[in-house]
This record gives C-alpha cells, structure tokens and sequence, in this order.
C-alpha cells in the first residue's frame, strides 16, 4: 500500500448489489475506522475505467442478464485483472463470485466467459439455493478466519472450483458451491455465496481482507451488537436445520 488511506473500488454496484451487497463497503469502511484506518471509496459504474491502483475491489451479486454485463464489460476494461495480479485484493459475491471464474451461465443457461481471476466454473445447480446459509472455514482458509461464516445465499449457479482455488469453507446449512464447500480463496482473492452483507456478518473476513491490503494481521475487536446478531443468525439455523 502506497500511502496510509485503503483504496476501496465499488465495481458496478448499479448491475451487482442484490441483497444489500453494498453493505459489505460500508462495513469494511466501519472496520477500518474501528481499527483507527482511513478508508476512501471509489463507485465505479459501467462505462467507467475500473481503477488499476486500488487497494481493495469489491463485487456483489445480481441478476443473470446484469452479471453477463459486468463480466464482458470488466473483460474489455482488464483493469481488475491487472489491479489483481499486482497484488491487490478482492471480495466477490454470488454473481460476482461467478463471474471472475472462468465461465457461468446466462439466463439461458448457455455458458457465458468469466474475468479468469479465479479457477472456478460455474454451471447450474439440479435446484435454486435460497435461504441461509452457515459455513465452517476450511483448514486451508486463513487462520485468522475461526468463526462459522453465516450470510443468506439466492442462486442457481453450482461452482466447481479448478487446483489454483480452494474452498473458503464446509458448508454445514445450506448449498453454497454445491458439493459441500463454499465459496473459494486464492491469494488475496476471496469469492463466495454469502450475501447478508457478508462483511457485517462476518468482521473477522472484513479483517482479513484489510489485513491483506495492509500486510498485517489486525487487532481481533468484537462488537457486541454483530455478535448478537450473529448468535441469533446460528441459533436460528441450528435449531431449524435450514
Ligand atoms: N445469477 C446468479 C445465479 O442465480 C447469481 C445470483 C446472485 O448473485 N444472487 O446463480
């Protein structure tokens, strides 16, 4: 990181943004300015040239006909696959998770090319995934990451992930890729099905990623009205085996 503000860059939240995923850049904003961090935040919208120099790029979900939009228009810009493969960070939700793979499929469900951030592809699950979703980190996710993930998933994609990505996490309620994992993580990028937002949900990710941006860990701090809700979300999974 060049100097002491962390470049965030909302990509499309006009085409990808279902489910309150803009969320996830207000509670990163929060978690840095908890952490005595500076963040600054750049909306990029369609037609606009993504940012080459960000620190940390965030995609949410959307809609089939949306999500092939944003993937042809982010592959004709190169400016997130270039930000990445400088080192920048990246957290992709449901849509946008599918998209920087390799392909997904279009509203007809007609394979459609992805960014290629991520070895994953996505075709389409026997039967949509809606409700929450609860997930354990996987033991090649980051140690940092210790807490049951929880979000609320609405998809039909199933995601297969290829050697260069591993599973984020198990699913232990739910669907998530489809075969028992969720989500995946390569290097500092980080896709799942998590909607919620997914960062208020889970501080310990949003850490996780500002650590990344600052190359060191970050003080565990706890708020106890996440923490509530958090209880509520896991208990209310549990007891009704959603
Ligand atoms: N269109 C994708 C699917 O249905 C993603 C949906 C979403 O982002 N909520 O699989």
């Amino acid at each position: 990181m060049s100097d002491s503000v962390i470049r965030i860059v909302s990509i499309y939240p006009s085409l990808l943004g279902t489910y309150g995923d803009g969320g996830n850049v207000l509670a990163l904003s929060h978690r840095a300015r908890m952490h005595g961090l500076t963040t600054e935040v750049a909306e990029i919208s369609p037609g606009q040239a993504v940012p080459r120099h960000g620190d940390l790029y965030v995609l949410g979900g959307g809609e089939d006909t949306a999500q092939v939009a944003a993937a042809d228009a982010l592959r004709a810009d190169r400016g997130l696959a270039q930000a990445i493969s400088n080192g920048a960070s990246l957290l992709a939700i449901c849509a946008g998770y599918q998209l920087i793979g390799e392909e997904f499929p279009d509203a007809t469900g007609t394979p459609s090319p992805g960014v290629g951030i991520l070895d994953i592809r996505t075709d389409r699950l026997p039967k949509r995934a809606v409700g929450e979703l609860l997930a354990t980190p996987s033991p090649n996710a980051p140690a940092k990451l210790t807490e049951p993930l929880t979000g609320y998933e609405n998809h039909a994609g199933a995601t297969h992930l290829g050697p260069d990505a591993l599973p984020l996490a198990q699913v232990e309620s739910g669907v998530g890729n489809g075969d028992v994992s969720e989500g995946a993580i390569s290097g500092r990028v980080v896709g799942t099905y998590l909607h919620g937002p997914c960062l208020a949900r889970n501080p310990q990710l949003a850490d996780l990623l500002l650590g990344w941006v600052l190359d060191r860990d970050l003080e565990p701090l706890v708020e106890r009205e996440v923490e509530e809700l958090r209880a509520e979300r896991l208990d209310y999974v549990r007891r009704s085996g959603r």
